[in-house]
Formats: structure tokens, C-alpha cells, sequence
């Protein structure tokens, strides 16, 4: 476990080599994979093939061996050049329940290609249309059957299945009515997806606000090997929460991303347009708006980088890893509505990518976790208030 100095030169070597790489996926590339509603496949092949979505894998199986610390700066530089790491965030983290919980021959499996890029993970089947926060009351069931489980259930907002090879998903194993605690009894299984949609798995597309391909996904009577469960049969639950402190740092570090980009444009635009004869940022009802939302931005920056230090030093980072993901996506958002109200009516026009960053900045503030749950965290376990639910 390393203490790894953000301000590095080899963590300046990657924001300048991510930098590189993003400026040839400009403001018009980005436009035209909103307008058609497509997959940026480009990009991330572009990403895959330099080795950035290996990051967090170890050298052994192929990837690259970084810490949170420098995986985060990779993403923070993907938001900040105006791409949306949504499309790609999966592949660098969902391999980790794989990697911490997977048994020697999964982890030889399947790895070295999660790190090349020859197998896609980036689909994570968690949220259920019944239960939704309340992921122990999960529904869909994986029934043993000799050496298959049986699955049977729905899920719902599950991302990139169209552009995956495998998913995670999970699924209760034992009835809530047999076990002791509700956070027991529930499985993940790594699925194969290149023939599910054959073998008793439907995927629909769920249009939204974004350019975010999800999706509704019934199982009926699919079978997964029973070699595909991952860890002990029960266990997932608590699986999937040793992977939270990471996925909320680096969540928190693409937060961070667009509140810099936000803050650039809004800046840039303040300098420039003139109106009354004068650049619109000499006005103070202009200028001290952009400076809060920057000084509330650094201070979430430094957060997030207490959180992936203790994080990377193996220290407990769950209320710094929440506090980052908390500010951070606040510190985005303030920051995107500061950059739309800049521009006036211009931040609406497709063409200044205000807009589009401004509805993907939106939706940290609900997925992949909502901020009421980030704050009843910090309540109950890092204040130490009532349990409310
Ligand atoms: C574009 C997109 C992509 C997504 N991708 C994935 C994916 O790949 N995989 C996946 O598994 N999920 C995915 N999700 C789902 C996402 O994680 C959930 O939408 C999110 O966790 C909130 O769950 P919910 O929508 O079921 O809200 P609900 O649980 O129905 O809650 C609705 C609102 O009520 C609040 N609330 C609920 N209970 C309480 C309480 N006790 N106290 C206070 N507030 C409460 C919530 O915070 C929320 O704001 C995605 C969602 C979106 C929109």
C-alpha cells in the first residue's frame, strides 16, 4: 500500500497523456454521438488500447498496477476535457469484486482480457424496479441446480449491456425468510452476456436524459454455471460493499472533472462577452457566483484526495470515500448551474456542450448512488445518529 503524491510527476504524466488522447474527441465528436444517441466506441477503444481502463488491474494479469489515486486522476481528466466517463468508468472498477473475492483460475480467466479489452465487464446488475435503494430486498433469485443457478427476476438502469461481454449481477440465494440478517443470502455471479439475450435474458433500452445506454433486463429461467459465483454463495452483499469506498472516489473524481470544466467555461465566457459595453464577468453578480463554485469545488477536490489516500494506505476510508462523493457531486452541479447561467441564453444551444454536461453532471446526484443515502451514511455510521431505515 502506497502513499501516492497526486502532484507527482508521474500523476502529471497521466493528466497530460489522458489530456492528449481526450483532445482528439472534441466538442464536435461528442455532439455527434449525442445526436445520433450512439456508444462513443471510439473513445473508449482509444482509452482500452492505451491501457487507461486497465489501471486498477494488477500488473500480474496484465493492467497497470495504479493506485485509486491515480486511477481517479485519470477520470478527473476524462470529465474535465468534456468527454463523460460514463460511457467507460465500469471497465476500470467492476473487475475489482472480481479481483478481491474471485477465486486463482477466475481471476487467470478472465482478467488479462478485462485489461486488454478483449472482454468487456462494465455492465452491473444491481437496481430492481420494485425495490430500488433497498438493495437487500432484492428479488431476482438464482436457484442451484447442480452445476447451474437458475435466475429468475428483473432489473432495472442497468448500463452498458449493449457493449459488454460480461455483467456482474446480483441475486438472492437464499429467501429473506430463511436467514438471520438481510444483508446475507445474497450472490454475485459473473455472466456471460454474448448469448444471454438467446438463453432467457431480454434486455430493453430505457430512453433517458442522457446519453447513457441502460436498460430494463428480465431473466426467465437463465442459467449461469455455477463456476461463475463469485466468492462464497451468501456473501455478496457485503462483496459488492468492500468495492463502494473506491466507486466513490472515482465517482467523486469525475464530479471534480466537470465542475473544472465548468468552471473554465464559465470563466472563458465571463472574460469574453460583452454586454453594456463591458465583459459580463466585471459584474460581481456575475463573477462571485463562478468564484464560490470554484473555491467549493477545491475544497471537494481535497477531499476526494484524503479519501484516496487513506484509501491507498489501506486505512478506513468509508466517511472520507462518502464526504468526496458527497461534495464533489454537489461542488459539480453548483458549478454547471453557474456555467449555464454565465452563458445566459446561449448555455442552452447544443453547440457550447453547457447543456449536455449540465444533464450528465445531474445524474451523480442520483446515480450510481443518491445523495440521501450518501447522507444517511454519514449519519448513522460516521455520526453516529438513529438508524432510519
Ligand atoms: C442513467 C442511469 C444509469 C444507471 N446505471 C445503473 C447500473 O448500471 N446498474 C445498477 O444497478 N443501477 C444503475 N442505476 C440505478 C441507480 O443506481 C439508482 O437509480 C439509484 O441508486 C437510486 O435508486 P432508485 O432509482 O431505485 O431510487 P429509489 O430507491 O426509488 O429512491 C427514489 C428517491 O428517494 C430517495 N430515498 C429512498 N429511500 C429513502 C430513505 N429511506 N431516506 C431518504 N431518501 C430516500 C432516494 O435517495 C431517491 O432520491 C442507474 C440509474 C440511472 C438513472
Amino acid at each position: 500500500m502506497a502513499d501516492i503524491n497526486p502532484r507527482s510527476s508521474e500523476c502529471q504524466a497521466y493528466r497530460l497523456a489522458i489530456r492528449d488522447l481526450c483532445s482528439r474527441f472534441d466538442s464536435a465528436y461528442w455532439q455527434q454521438v449525442e445526436e445520433h444517441s450512439s456508444y462513443p466506441e471510439a473513445f473508449v477503444k482509444a482509452l482500452t488500447e492505451a491501457g487507461w481502463l486497465a489501471a486498477l488491474i494488477p500488473e500480474q494479469y496484465g493492467g497497470g498496477g495504479l493506485s485509486v489515486t491515480e486511477a481517479s486522476v485519470i477520470l478527473e481528466e476524462i470529465n474535465r476535457s468534456g468527454a463523460n466517463s460514463g460511457a467507460c468508468h465500469a471497465q476500470m472498477y467492476i473487475m475489482g469484486a472480481l479481483l478481491r473475492h474471485g477465486s486463482e483460475e477466475q481471476k487467470e480467466r478472465y482478467l488479462p482480457g478485462i485489461a486488454s479489452g478483449a472482454l468487456r465487464l462494465q455492465s452491473f446488475a444491481v437496481t430492481e424496479p420494485t425495490t430500488g435503494t433497498d438493495t437487500t430486498r432484492t428479488r431476482t433469485v438464482a436457484t442451484r441446480a447442480g452445476d447451474r443457478y437458475i435466475v429468475n427476476g428483473q432489473k432495472v438502469w442497468i448500463s452498458r449491456i449493449q457493449h459488454s461481454d460480461l455483467m456482474l449481477l446480483l441475486a438472492r440465494t437464499t429467501p429473506l425468510a430463511e436467514i438471520k440478517k438481510k444483508t446475507e443470502g445474497l450472490s454475485i455471479f459473473l455472466v456471460d452476456l454474448r448469448d444471454a439475450e438467446r438463453q432467457g435474458m431480454t434486455v430493453r433500452p430505457i430512453k433517458n436524459m442522457v446519453n447513457h445506454e441502460t436498460n430494463e433486463v428480465f431473466f426467465d429461467n437463465f442459467e449461469v454455471p455455477a463456476a461463475n459465483l463469485i466468492g462464497e454463495e451468501g456473501k455478496g452483499f457485503r462483496y459488492i460493499l468492500d468495492g463502494m469506498n473506491a466507486e466513490r472516489i472515482l465517482i467523486a473524481a469525475e464530479c471534480i472533472g466537470d465542475g473544472y470544466w465548468f468552471i473554465d467555461k464559465a470563466r472563458h465566457y465571463a472574460n469574453e462577452r460583452i454586454v453594456f459595453d463591458r465583459p459580463i464577468g466585471k459584474n460581481q453578480g456575475v463573477q462571485f457566483p463562478i468564484a464560490r463554485a470554484y473555491a467549493n469545488l477545491r475544497a471537494a477536490d481535497l477531499m476526494r484526495y484524503e479519501a484516496a489516500r487513506l484509501f491507498d494506505t489501506g486505512q478506513p476510508a468509508g466517511a472520507e470515500a462518502n464526504l468526496a462523493k458527497l461534495l464533489a457531486a454537489d461542488a459539480s452541479w453548483e458549478a454547471g448551474n453557474v456555467c449555464l447561467q454565465t452563458f445566459g441564453g446561449f448555455g442552452f444551444a447544443v453547440e457550447y456542450d453547457v447543456e449536455r454536461k449540465f444533464r450528465e453532471t445531474r445524474l451523480y446526484q442520483v446515480a450510481p448512488i443518491s445523495t440521501n443515502l450518501i447522507l444517511s451514511f454519514i449519519g448513522e455510521h460516521v455520526l453516529g445518529m438513529p438508524r432510519s431505515f
